[in-house]
């Protein structure tokens, strides 16, 4: 398991704010949820697919709902993104989200956070 500050290859804005999304998602849901991991894990694959929603212009859409951060207003996504982002995101920056969200709130991620026991 790498760990280090290296998580993100990429430092463009756009893999910043995807993982400060990922992170207030993940202490939000740490919080509501008590430190239950195994329930954790479970509502992240939702919240996951809620952050691909938001990123691709799709917040606020009936599949969109799952966030414990974002009101799917389209407001509170573009804080968590740049102004430069476009609504279609080309190929790299799927790869980018994907990343991303998966070394935030992968199942290892979670595994190896330390958020969880230092909380
Ligand atoms: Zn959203």
């Amino acid at each position: 398991m790498l760990r280090g500050h290296s998580k993100c290859n990429i430092m463009s804005r756009f893999a910043l704010s995807v993982k400060a999304r990922c992170i207030a998602e993940l202490k939000a849901a740490h919080k509501k949820l008590q430190g239950d991991i195994i329930t954790l894990k479970k509502v992240m694959v939702n919240v996951t697919s809620t952050i691909f929603l938001c990123f691709n212009g799709y917040c606020g859409t009936s599949f969109a709902k799952y966030s414990y951060v974002c009101a799917g207003t389209n407001r509170q996504a573009k804080n968590f993104m740049p102004n430069n982002v476009k609504v279609k995101m080309v190929d790299s920056d799927q790869h980018v989200l994907r990343k991303c969200i998966e070394m935030v709130l992968g199942p290892a991620a979670l595994n190896a956070t330390k958020l969880l026991t230092t909380t």
